[in-house]
């Protein structure tokens, strides 16, 4: 069975002490949590002092990007797997949509880095989703589809145990809109078979695919109902301790 995952993006929000303090407050109110896993994702200066007070705790740490690059060497303003996970992240999100419209991430550049976060044992949350335009063009699957085997290309079995996908749909993040429960499964649903012809079904039925866009207290259990939806990618309503261990507490 899939172990559902809650994840929280914190995006380019707080300061070492604030991120500290949330934490510290959702570890308290998601202590006796274990019907899920619970992952954080704080800015990068924020990841070492985040990640030591979570220590022994049930919430894990997920950086927000990483680096291509497997080596050391002259990148600047880049951070490397070994250096995230040396600082305390287990996973990283990676292709946010933020970052493939702002930042000129492709899926070939997702493919790298989700192949360089496996390599240093990091999981890797990979994000797809369309925008409105390509959903009202009937687009929708095919891109999300493409976003998915450029994304994943060349995996073998064994590294697809490090992979979540997260299906945001980018009409949904930050906007107050959310995909319906229904669209949300059938596109689940879509996202499970394009693992399946690409990676064989046994894979398929063993890699938790997230839903991000607008996941609040109130509409996360109604999605949590569907038997593709294996958990959220949560941003706004993940900066707040006390509206994120709402949402863990879905049940
Ligand atoms: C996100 O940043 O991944 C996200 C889904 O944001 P929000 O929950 O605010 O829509």
């Amino acid at each position: 069975m899939r172990k559902p995952i809650i994840a929280g993006n914190w995006k380019m929000f707080k300061l070492i002490g604030d991120s500290v303090d949330t934490a510290i407050e959702l570890r308290q109110l998601v202590t006796d949590v274990s019907h899920c896993e619970i992952i954080i994702g704080p800015v990068a200066t924020a990841l070492n002092a985040v990640a030591e007070r979570m220590s022994g705790s049930n919430i894990r740490v997920a950086a927000q990007n990483c680096s291509t690059e497997t080596e050391h060497g002259a990148h600047t303003g880049e951070l490397c797997c070994d250096m995230l996970k040396d600082a305390g992240a287990d996973s990283v999100i990676i292709g946010h949509s933020e970052r493939r419209q702002f930042y000129g991430e492709t899926d070939a550049s997702v493919n790298q880095k989700t192949k360089a976060a496996i390599s240093f044992g990091l999981d890797a949350i990979v994000c797809v989703g369309e925008s409105l335009e390509q959903r009202e063009s009937g687009q929708a699957q095919s891109v999300v589809g493409g976003q998915l085997e450029n994304g994943l290309r060349g995996l073998t079995v064994s590294d697809m145990e490090r992979i979540i996908v997260a299906y945001e749909p980018v009409w949904a993040i930050g906007t107050g809109k959310t995909a319906t429960p229904e669209q949300a499964q059938e596109m689940h649903a879509y996202i499970r078979k394009v693992l399946s012809g690409a990676h064989g079904s046994e894979v398929a039925d063993g890699v938790r695919i997230l839903y991000g866009g607008s996941v609040k207290p109130a509409n996360v259990s109604d999605l949590m109902a569907n038997d593709d939806i294996d958990g959220a990618l949560v941003g706004g309503a993940s900066l707040e301790a006390s509206s994120f261990a709402q949402i863990v507490k879905y049940r």
